[in-house]
């Protein structure tokens, strides 16, 4: 079997940034599951899957624009402190949510001023060249539901929970 279209693919990966830093890695836990062809990973990511057996192993290195997109300085924005109040003392680095017009968005903060806060809303590896270390654990049929669904369920997938 191999990982095409509606099948649920189980892999351990290590995420490394361009410098070779080690951003996160699921080693220590289960593998993570996914739907393949669902949109479920980064779209490098899942096109570097695309064909590989279970035992495989491979590196992949992808562009920001196949992983988690360009910056957008836009998203760059000054808040009023007054805004975020009920969140406590807010440091430099801290993620918090923040409630626009949109919805709850996560956004790293990236100065504190007397009045205003400097928050960035792009994805942390937005921008980012990111290299994935894989092993390929597991592959399977996805069931009817998951295919509905479109997300893998059970150990390291999606947890309705
Ligand atoms: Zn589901």
């Amino acid at each position: 079997m191999i990982v095409e279209k509606d099948k649920v693919v189980s892999f351990h990966y290590t995420l490394k940034n361009s410098i070779g830093e080690e951003l996160e890695s699921s080693r220590e836990r289960d593998p993570m599951s996914y739907l393949h062809g669902a949109g479920n990973i980064i779209p490098g990511l899942e096109k570097a899957m695309e064909g590989k057996k279970a035992g495989d192993n491979f590196s992949a290195t992808i562009e920001p624009e196949d992983a988690y997109g360009l910056r957008n300085e836009k998203n760059v924005q000054r808040v009023p402190l007054k805004r975020l109040k009920g969140v406590g003392k807010i440091s430099r680095g801290q993620i918090l949510n923040v409630q626009t017009k949109q919805g709850a968005v996560q956004v790293t903060v990236l100065k504190v001023g007397r009045f205003n806060v400097d928050v960035d809303g792009n994805h942390p590896l937005a921008g980012q060249q990111l290299t994935f270390d894989v092993d390929i654990i597991e592959i399977r049929e996805a069931s009817e539901e998951e295919s509905k669904h479109g997300h893998a369920h059970g150990p390291g997938g999606h947890d309705h929970g």
